[in-house]
């Protein structure tokens, strides 16, 4: 295992050169990775909120949304070879989204 320790040219910490990928550390692979998935799940949702009180389209835009956190997770995964590493990464992107979709709406 190296031990040489780099910058990640991203968000600049400092990560074993063994995790690094073009450069970045595993966190900033895993957000460039889904870095397009935030979006569509907020269009979704606010599509979801528009619709509420529409039971049917509700249920529809949920199973979308839930085929879009699958993709997320899919492509973590494929970043990520530790099981419960790749289950963390994704809670944390999923939360950051939501967070997102909360700013949003307060516009
Ligand atoms: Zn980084």
């Amino acid at each position: 295992m190296s031990s040489i320790l780099i910058f990640c040219r991203d968000c600049g910490k400092q990560v074993p050169s063994g995790e690094t990928r073009d450069g970045r550390c595993l966190d900033c692979q895993v957000r460039v990775s889904v870095a397009d998935v935030p979006e569509k799940k907020t269009r979704l949702w606010r599509k979801r909120e528009r619709y509420r009180g529409r039971q049917a389209n509700v249920e529809q835009i949920g199973r979308q949304i839930a085929r879009v956190e699958d993709r997320m997770g899919q492509r973590i995964k494929s970043l990520v070879s530790n099981e419960r590493q790749a289950v963390d990464l994704l809670r944390r992107e999923l939360e950051a989204a939501r967070g997102q979709r909360y700013t949003i709406k307060g516009v």
